[in-house]
């Protein structure tokens, strides 16, 4: 039956980790991988995870079905953590307008709310994206669908935010256009819009009366914390309050900031025009998931749950966070002072330092890259490198292989 199946082409990251597995050579880094690595470059199960397991394991009464949309006490909890923080979304919850959903993590949400959009967003099937983006943004939303095209993002000549080219596509935008904005620590590139610049790009999606889709994948890597990191939401929650933003909808994962990556666990978040339509959009949304997976994974939810309603795991989840965020901060520090200080290397390094998250856009070209892979140096083709992939034992390494290939 599947004789005439071609193979695919190899996915990037994925490919690279073949790679990466074959080398025999023990000094190997990897900066591919999208996962938080520790100081020995191990994985790390977050302490208020392990709490919250050890609570399940004595707790745990059965493993029914959730309902479509998740559980009534993880949906409570989701809202409280988005949009108990703000006045305005305060006043949103109040008023009966935000509706939430447990998702498959943030691949799974996203692809929920590409799937919603489509069928009931009669304005635009037209997505924009960021570029560049996650590749699987495009996958994501097209197999739901609708279709995508960019907007400019990132200006490579200064490895920032390409903030002109930004606001002018945005203004050029068909009125009504859905577009995907990374809440905080763009990926791949590190860079994300400071304040100021969130509140243009507000004027120009709500004068266009353009669709936000907010994608949070990593809450609490910004600041440290996953509360101050909502500080974008805070903008769009207020401008919502104000009338001057009509909507928007929101994709949060729990994959990174708690590690859960595996467990797939996360949510999505529609605001309405009050309790009335909430129930009536609750109703289609949940003919939408049915016949995609029919209810979403319980395990990492109920985890979720636990983490999010006991106060001393809360904290302790809150302490794990600023864990992983403070040791990027310092990985990047430590890889700037090596390439600048040790080995003297001539290129501007602060784009390391000012760039927020786990990646970095380097900057470097496709042979530079093509020879640090020779040098057991593995990362992607467009110079991003995962962060969480340094760590004190092979920072030497790296910095030497970096300055060799972009010195000789
Ligand atoms: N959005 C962005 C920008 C991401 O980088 C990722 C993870 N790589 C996701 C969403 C979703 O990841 P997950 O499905 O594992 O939550």
């Amino acid at each position: 039956a599947w004789a005439s199946v071609q193979a695919a082409p190899a996915d990037k990251i994925l490919g690279l980790t073949v790679l990466y597995n074959n080398d025999t050579n023990p000094s190997k880094i990897n900066l591919g991988v999208g996962a938080y690595r520790d100081n020995d470059g191990k994985p790390w199960i977050l302490p208020s995870v392990k709490a919250a397991e050890q609570v399940l394991a004595k707790t745990e009464t059965n493993k029914e079905y959730v309902p479509i949309v998740g559980s009534p006490k993880f949906n409570e909890l989701i809202k409280k953590m988005l949009y108990s923080h703000d006045e305005a979304g305060k006043k949103l919850l109040e008023d009966g307008r935000v509706l939430t959903a447990q998702g498959i993590s943030g691949t799974g949400s996203l692809r929920v709310l590409g799937e919603f959009v489509r069928t009931f967003y009669p304005k635009s099937n037209k997505v924009l994206v960021p570029n560049p983006t996650w590749a699987n943004h495009v996958a994501i939303l097209e197999k739901a669908g609708l279709t995508t095209s960019k907007y400019s993002y990132y200006d490579y000549k200064t490895n920032a935010l390409d903030e002109a080219g930004l606001l002018n596509d945005l203004a050029s935008a068909e009125p009504g256009t859905v577009i995907l904005l990374h809440a905080c620590c763009h990926n791949p590139t590190g860079v994300d819009p400071e304040l100021e610049q969130w509140d243009k790009i507000l004027d120009v999606v709500s004068q266009k009366q353009l669709l936000p889709i907010l994608d949070m994948a990593y809450q609490g890597f910004r600041s440290g914390s996953p509360i101050d990191d909502l500080a974008i939401l805070f903008k769009f929650n207020k401008a919502v309050v104000d009338g001057k933003l009509s909507n928007f909808l929101l994709s949060q994962s729990f994959a990174k900031n708690m590690g859960l990556y595996g467990e797939r666990v996360g949510s999505l978040s529609l605001i309405t025009a009050g309790p009335e339509e909430t129930t009536r959009v609750k109703s289609q949304l949940e003919k939408v998931i049915r016949p995609l997976y029919s209810s979403p994974p319980s395990h990492g939810s109920k985890l979720v749950e636990i983490i999010l309603s006991d106060d001393a795991i809360y904290q302790q989840w809150l302490e794990d966070v600023r864990v992983m965020s403070d040791r990027l901060v310092e990985m990047r520090k430590l890889l700037h002072d090596k390439l600048k200080n040790t080995y003297k290397n001539p290129l501007n390094w602060d784009h390391l330092l000012n760039q927020k998250g786990m990646f970095c856009y380097t900057g470097l070209k496709e042979d530079q890259v093509k020879r640090l892979i020779e040098k057991s140096v593995y990362l992607t083709s467009d110079g991003r490198i995962s962060i969480a992939g340094i760590y004190p034992a092979n920072v030497d390494n790296l910095a030497k292989a970096i300055h060799e290939v972009t010195t000789n």
